[in-house]
């Protein structure tokens, strides 16, 4: 069984098929267990409600930086983050990719904030950085406390080095299968295949072959082949071994 341990569930609501289709081609393509974060701070009480309705689906509540003009106190409270099926705090952290981004100082606020409170809740963190990979590390490292994955990860080995050393995991999305993902999977090739995880990132992300369409959960099968064939052991050890580690990295999972 796989798990995909990042897949944006509240952004499906809407679908035709709506989260019961999503889940139900994820568990024919031997995708058992699905992770829900949050970036949009308004889709916390869904993203709960969803992980309360399904049983193999969890959750991770956190605000992305590009909501960083909000107060992470006036949505997360110690009870949510007390909650049996919210197994961390993410997505959290910081983008520094183009022009259309909250300032810098905003988005340390939020995201120093939210790290208090996993220290609080004593719950991992799921990081997504863009362009910010300095920072990032620098403010992580004030909280060497915290554990946690670097989500969807694409930062060169120097980052990866850092966070090696800091015990995070690293999660890999579809981007792990494109052409020109060349330096991706040759930095994967080198963090142990014990701080690995796979996600989709969906709707995001599609891997190779579904690149253009909308991606979903069941999709994370073509992230763990190539994963597979990157450290060169069978597709069913590589299920195992990911399984174990997500039990690792997100010590309330009850699967
Ligand atoms: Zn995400």
């Amino acid at each position: 069984m796989l798990i995909d341990t990042h897949c944006h569930l509240t952004y499906e609501i809407d679908n035709d098929a709506g989260v019961d289709g999503v889940i139900e081609r994820a568990k024919s393509a031997g995708v058992g267990v699905i992770i829900c974060p949050t970036a949009d701070p308004e889709d916390i009480p869904t993203a709960i409600k969803i992980a309360e309705t399904y049983d193999n689906v969890f959750a991770t509540i956190g605000i992305h930086p590009e909501h960083a003009d909000c107060n992470a106190d006036d949505f997360i409270t110690s009870e949510i983050l007390s909650h049996p099926r919210v197994l961390g705090v993410g997505e959290i952290g910081l983008d520094y990719h183009g022009d259309d981004i909250k300032p810098r100082d905003t988005q340390i606020k939020l995201f120093e904030r939210q790290l208090e409170m996993a220290r609080d809740a004593k719950l991992p963190v799921a990081i997504h950085t863009r362009d910010a990979e300095n920072d990032t590390a620098e403010i992580l490292n004030k909280y060497s406390d915290i554990g946690g994955v670097m989500h969807c990860f694409t930062s060169g080995w120097d980052l990866a080095k850092k966070m090696l050393d800091r015990g995070f995991f690293f999660s890999a999305s579809g981007i792990l299968t494109f052409k020109n993902a060349a330096e991706i999977r040759e930095t994967f090739s080198k963090i142990p295949i014990e701080r690995i995880v796979i996600e989709t990132d969906s709707p995001y992300c599609a891997p190779v072959p579904y690149r253009g369409k909308v991606c979903e959960p069941a999709f994370v099968v073509e992230t763990a082949r190539v994963m597979a064939e990157i450290k060169n052991i069978p597709f069913e050890k590589l299920s195992d071994i990911m399984l174990e580690n997500v039990k690792k990295l997100y010590p309330k999972i009850k699967i």
